[in-house]
């Protein structure tokens, strides 16, 4: 109530200013529709006053995966005061409006694409019972006016409800701060099942939305292990940093997607039936991101826009940090994880680690860089940002009690980050590694040089031992539940944006990698058979045993390189954690500590 209240006097505010000073703030009303009758697309009217007669429209590129919404836009049409204003589209997001008196309302709509039978959860989607909308799928702004609050409109159909980060007005009406507010928080819609937890004072809904066939689960122990983790985030924090949180789970989905105050997850009723950990595990992890990602932001993350947005040398620390958080929350509130215990957690994401080489040959900033672009950036290697950043975590974390006895953690650091990079200031590499010299008062800057700025590979024994652990790492076939060896396939097949099908090599040693085949490779034939899609890519791989012999060709700016493969086993890292007979007592009680997870 005190809120809405502060939000009309904004309101309030901006008309004001609006009068004296022509153009600072146009005045944008949306407004969405979707009607029951005809379930293919639904309606936004975006009502602008006060603007000059000549502007421009775009669509927002989300900062971590690019869907090209614009793709879905029908009947697009300008009315200005006085008849129909113009449209002239300059780019694919991008389109000048001239219109006349001052005003314009927009009308177009969006025509999701068919929803598969499992879509990622963050993707728009329209059915009998419910809608994903709203987002950067949905809203157009005004280009040079990001700062423009805004009201957004609802109709829908009757008995729909709607979940949202987006402040909520009335049962109607929502309110954005900003154009990122707005296309940040989605707008769940739909015959949706809510429950609510408060967490000192702080309101947070979980909504699911139910597909008709729903198989029924535990939703009490659901919402109550939503709570642990919230709890355990604030516990570690020591506050909670919004005013309201909505969980929006969704039924034939996978994967999340963070926001300022939402998380969309896939909520998958049929294997939430069958146990929650691995629901639990993305949900801790896309929560965490609220603070870590979404606050703590990466420099390069500025301020909405429609064109390529750069990309960031941080995400090992915001997608790693937040595996490394999504693991610990989980293990202090009690709830299933993947491993039993922290040795055998560490000895999983190192046997990874080792056995695709790209994270121990590229270094993390650049690994960074290449996360949200297309496949290819890393060359002929492959490399996880989350797996490089939650080891080398783990790592900072046993430097830092070991150089302050268990007194400080790397929570220590978390909570610094927030305090000094949290309001929106975005940080970089270096802030990290100041807060973490801080919190330590010793000197990690040669443990960045080495590897997160450079290239090599962690010397996990060095820091284990500050534990009174060692590991080891064995190779052996790599081999599949009945314990016979794989056939190496680690190869796949991508499309460009220009439409080719090409190879991606995981590792130069690979077989095919050995059989002279690089990542970017246009694909021409699988065992002269002509290849235009992954699947057809896919369907002719999946079937080679060990022994086989395929032959690709391929297409290269030099003509075509034709090669034969014979499909043979390869080796995969297994890494073994013991206890060191020689450890220290200090080393004994950092162990204990950092097993217990405190
Ligand atoms: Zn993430």
């Amino acid at each position: 109530m005190k809120y809405a209240l502060l939000l009309l006097l904004v309101f309030i505010t901006i008309a004001g200013i609006a009068q004296q000073e022509h153009y600072e703030h146009p005045l944008v009303m949306y407004t969405l529709t979707i009607n029951d009758s005809d379930l293919t697309s639904y309606h936004i009217e975006m009502q602008i006053t006060n603007v000059p007669d000549t502007f421009r429209v775009a669509m927002v590129k989300h900062f971590e995966y690019d869907d090209r919404f614009w793709h879905f836009i029908k009947n697009f049409r300008v009315q200005g005061k006085n008849g129909n204003g113009q449209m002239i589209r300059e780019d694919s997001a991008l389109w000048k409006i001239i219109t006349t008196g001052n005003e314009a309302v927009l009308h177009y709509s969006i025509q999701p694409p068919v929803t598969q039978a499992m879509h990622g959860s963050w993707r728009p989607f329209l059915a009998s019972n419910g809608a994903l909308v709203g987002g950067p799928q949905s809203f157009m702004y005004i280009v040079g006016y990001t700062k423009t609050p805004s009201q957004v409109t609802l109709h829908l159909p009757a008995g729909w409800t709607v979940a949202t980060g987006l402040t909520v007005k009335d049962a109607h009406t929502l309110y954005a701060s900003s154009v990122y507010t707005l296309t940040d928080e989605p707008i769940l819609a739909g015959k949706l099942k809510t429950w609510a937890f408060t967490i000192n004072g702080v309101q947070h809904t979980i909504a699911y939305y139910p597909l008709p066939n729903a198989k029924f689960f535990d939703t009490t122990a659901l919402v109550s292990d939503i709570q642990k983790v919230a709890e355990e985030a604030k516990h570690l924090f020591g506050s909670l940093p919004y005013k309201d949180y909505t969980f929006q789970l969704i039924d034939g989905s996978y994967g999340g997607l963070e926001h300022k105050n939402s998380v969309t997850l896939g909520a998958n009723s049929a294997e939430l039936a069958e146990g929650f950990t691995d629901f639990l595990s993305e949900m801790a992890h896309e929560y965490f991101h609220t603070w870590n990602l979404v606050r703590i932001r990466p420099a390069e993350y500025g301020d909405v826009t429609y064109t390529e947005t750069p990309p960031s040398k941080e995400l090992w620390w915001s997608e790693g940090m937040t595996m490394f958080y999504a693991d610990l929350l989980l293990r202090r509130a009690g709830l299933p994880v993947f491993e039993p215990g922290r040795i055998q957690h560490l000895e999983q994401l190192m046997s990874t680690y080792f056995s695709e080489t790209g994270n121990t040959k590229i270094s993390p900033e650049k690994v960074s860089m290449a996360a949200n672009s297309d496949p290819g950036m890393l060359g002929d290697y492959n490399a996880s940002t989350h797996l490089q950043g939650e080891l080398l975590g783990a790592m900072l974390d046993l430097i830092i009690r070991d150089a302050t006895g268990n007194k400080r953690s790397v929570d220590d650091v978390m909570r610094s980050m927030m305090q000094h990079s949290g309001q929106g200031k975005g940080f970089t590499n270096k802030d990290v590694e100041q807060r973490i010299n801080e919190t330590c008062r010793c000197n990690v800057h040669p443990f960045f040089q080495q590897y997160i700025y450079g290239s090599n590979a962690i010397d996990f024994n060095k820091y284990l031992q500050l534990a009174g652990l060692h590991s080891a790492v064995i190779w052996k076939d790599a081999s599949g539940d009945d314990s016979r060896p794989l056939p190496d396939l680690r190869i796949y097949a991508w499309l460009t944006r220009q439409g080719k099908l090409v190879t991606g090599i995981e590792d130069p040693e690979s077989t095919w990698g050995k059989a002279g085949l690089h990542t970017g490779d246009e694909i021409v034939t699988v065992n002269n058979t002509p290849v235009s899609t992954q699947r057809d890519f896919f369907s002719l791989l999946r079937k080679a045993k060990i022994g086989d012999t395929v032959s690709i060709a391929v297409k290269r700016p030099a003509g075509i390189y034709k090669t034969t493969v014979i499909v043979s086993a390869y080796k995969t890292a297994i890494v073994k954690i013991e206890e060191l007979s020689t450890a220290t007592k200090e080393q004994l009680v950092l162990r204990k500590q950092w097993l217990a997870g405190n």
